[in-house]
Formats: C-alpha cells, sequence, structure tokens
C-alpha cells in the first residue's frame, strides 16, 4: 500500500467540475487582478469568521510583513514569536527591520509558551505573533493578557490554523490582526501562492489594502510607497469554491487525527497530539513524538509511507539565526523536541486503511 504524505489529487478530483468552470471563468472574463473575484472570496472569508475586513495578498509571508508595516513596526522594535514554526514567521519580522525575539514552546501544544513570553519583553517589545501551529490553537487568553498588561500588538499567524477554534471562537479573531497561508498544501490552499490578512480594525484594514497594492488610494494617486501583493483572479475563484467544503475537510481532519490518536494510544513509543479539552484543533498536520525518529522514517518510507518533519531544526538553532547566539538550551523544549517530531500522512481524503496500515506499521517497528 502507497500512503502518500498529502494528496491534492485526490482533493481535485472530488471538486473538479466546480474548479474547473470558475477558472475558466476568470480567464473568459480576463479578470486577473483584481476586480470581483479576490472581492468576492474577501467577503466570504471575513463573513465566515465573523470580521470586518479580509484582505487577500500574494502569500502568507507576504501578509505577516504587511501587517507589521501597517502596524507601524520596524527598525528599533522587537517582535516576539514562538521557536517553534516555520521560517515565514520570523523572516517577515526581520523584513521589517525589527529584532525578532524568540520565545520557548510549551510542552503540550507546542505552542508559544505564555510565561517565557513574560521574560521576553522588554521596552522595545511591539508586538507578539502567537502561531496555532499544526493547526493546534495556541493559549490565546492567556496571549491576549499579556499583550494588553504590557501594550502590545497580536498578530495572529493562522497558516495553518483555518477555522480552528479555541473555546467556538475562531482562530485569528482574538488579536489585532491575523495573517493566512493559502499554499497549496495549506488547509485551505490555492492552485499557486496566495494569502490574505483579516482585522476588525478599520484605520489598520485601509493601510494594509494600501500598502498591498502600491501605497495607492485611487489608480494613479500614490499616498505612500507600497509593494505589489495582491490576490490574482484565479486563486480567489480557487479559494472561494474550496471554502464551501472547508468545514467538511476540517472535521475529516479531525475524525482522521482521531482515529490516529485512538490506535496509536497502545504503542508506549509515540507520543499522540495533546489537545485543550477547549480546543477544536483542525489538523493541518498530525505530528507525533517517538525516539529512534530517523530510523522509523526510513521503515515507514521502504513500507511506502511518507512522513514528514515539522520543523527538523527550531528557529533560533537555524544557521539564519546564528547571529543571535542562541544555545539550545536556551528554548530546552523546541531544541529537544525538533528530535522528535514526526508528522504523519494527514489529508481529508485520507482513508482509515490508509491509516491502519501507518499504524500497524509503526507498531511493528517498535515491536521489532
Ligand atoms: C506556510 C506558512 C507561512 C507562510 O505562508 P506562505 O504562503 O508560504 O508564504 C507562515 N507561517 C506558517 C506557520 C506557515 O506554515
Amino acid at each position: 500500500m502507497k500512503v502518500p504524505f498529502v494528496d491534492l489529487g485526490a482533493q481535485y478530483t472530488t471538486i473538479k467540475t466546480e474548479i474547473d468552470k470558475a477558472v475558466f471563468e476568470v480567464i473568459n472574463k480576463t479578470a486577473f487582478v483584481g476586480g470581483e473575484y479576490p472581492e468576492k472570496f474577501e467577503k466570504e472569508f471575513a463573513s465566515i469568521l465573523g470580521v470586518k475586513h479580509c484582505i487577500g495578498c500574494a502569500n502568507g509571508t507576504d501578509a505577516i510583513y504587511i501587517t507589521l508595516k501597517a502596524m507601524g513596526i520596524g527598525p528599533g522594535d522587537e517582535v516576539i514569536t514562538v521557536a517553534n514554526s516555520f521560517i515565514a514567521t520570523s523572516e517577515a519580522i526581520s523584513a521589517t527591520g525589527a529584532k525578532v525575539v524568540f520565545v520557548d514552546c510549551l510542552h503540550n501544544t507546542y505552542n508559544i509558551d505564555p510565561e517565557d513570553i513574560i521574560r521576553k519583553i522588554s521596552s522595545k517589545t511591539k508586538a507578539i505573533i502567537p502561531v496555532h501551529l499544526y493547526g493546534q490553537p495556541a493559549e490565546m487568553e492567556k496571549v491576549m493578557q499579556i499583550a494588553r498588561d504590557n501594550n502590545l500588538l497580536v498578530l495572529e499567524d493562522c497558516a495553518q490554523s483555518h477555522l480552528a477554534r479555541y473555546k467556538e471562537q475562531f482562530s485569528g479573531t482574538f488579536g489585532n490582526a491575523a495573517t493566512f497561508s493559502f499554499y497549496p498544501g495549506k488547509n485551505l490552499g490555492a492552485y499557486g501562492d496566495a494569502g490574505a490578512i483579516i482585522t476588525n480594525d478599520d484605520e489598520l484594514a485601509d493601510k494594509i489594502r494600501r500598502l498591498s497594492n502600491h501605497g495607492r488610494s485611487a489608480k494613479y494617486d500614490h499616498i505612500i510607497e507600497g509593494f505589489n501583493s495582491r490576490l490574482d483572479g484565479i486563486q480567489a475563484a480557487v479559494l472561494s469554491v474550496k471554502l464551501k467544503h472547508l468545514s467538511s475537510w476540517s472535521e475529516a481532519r479531525r475524525t482522521a487525527a482521531a482515529k490516529y490518536s485512538e490506535l496509536l494510544s497502545g504503542i508506549k513509543e509515540v507520543i499522540t497530539p495533546f489537545v485543550h479539552p477547549y480546543a477544536e484543533p483542525v489538523y493541518h498536520l498530525y505530528v507525533i513524538r517517538v525516539p529512534k525518529r530517523e530510523e522509523l522514517i526510513s521503515f515507514l518510507k521502504e513500507n511506502g509511507i511518507a512522513a514528514g518533519i515539522h520543523y527538523p531544526i527550531a528557529l533560533p538553532n537555524l544557521s539564519a539565526y546564528s547571529y543571535l547566539n542562541h544555545k539550545r538550551s536556551d528554548f530546552p523544549n523546541a531544541s529537544a523536541f525538533q528530535d522528535q517530531y514526526l508528522s504523519l500522512p494527514m489529508f481529508p481524503e485520507i482513508k482509515d486503511d490508509q491509516i491502519n496500515y501507518v499504524v500497524e506499521k509503526i507498531r511493528e517497528f517498535f515491536s521489532r
């Protein structure tokens, strides 16, 4: 049996008619950049999340960068984020000229540790970027309390957490703004690069929209210099089609995760994902922790199973951040877990017998 890590082809098969129609409609109308399709998607996405504004942009990394710029963050400022994330989060901070300040992750959800945020706040701190990693909501009540106490802005990185909930509230609706990636492999994936920013702040929304479209107020009236980071028509049309299926895909991911966790609970070497009773995760990734990870990955590969690692090197331990002179012991959880994380195949269309097979092979490996 073959179990791919994700299967975008399987998903396309289920929505081919709708997607093909939508894409050709955009082409027939030559509505390539701006116009009705991005506007329609922005409205739909904002409405599902219950926020006032959604601004499409070119990708999830730009979304973070543009939002930080619109928040007025730049050289001399510090922005706090979590050691356990994809580099896009910290890259976007550095791109503004601000300093990245890393915080360790929690031992259970692997998300940002609120206690460590408190230790890392300085007089230069302007904002916190919690990441809802793997689609698992971060401790937003605590993060928001810390932000209020210290007068800090909060930007939620929701690149992996479309429609995840924390106490019934969607991730992305706690902070001052939130950013999304619609990279093809994300839970809501375009057929190319795409991203978006959501906020309830009118002034921030205006600034974000202007910055992402050459600083213009009207076609050739540029109030400031901005950049070109827009959601295009074809991607927006694809996203509108896929958005209608997102809740049921999220539900399918939760069902698959529950099945994995139940079956894996009998294998003592495996630590399955922790879920707060008040969290409704969306399992962008299903991440376990295991000993002898590299050997297990090879064994799974020999048996036709594709597993991944998210992420093999915690951000502060990357060469890119050697200039910060961190020691691995500065981030005890993130540094220890980077050698243990293992992401199992996870996508809404995954079949029960595929999950059974993956777990059977893991059991076989540990009982050898
Ligand atoms: C994917 C991702 C991003 C960046 O999104 P792109 O659309 O690829 O630029 C940012 N943060 C996290 C946590 C991500 O997983």
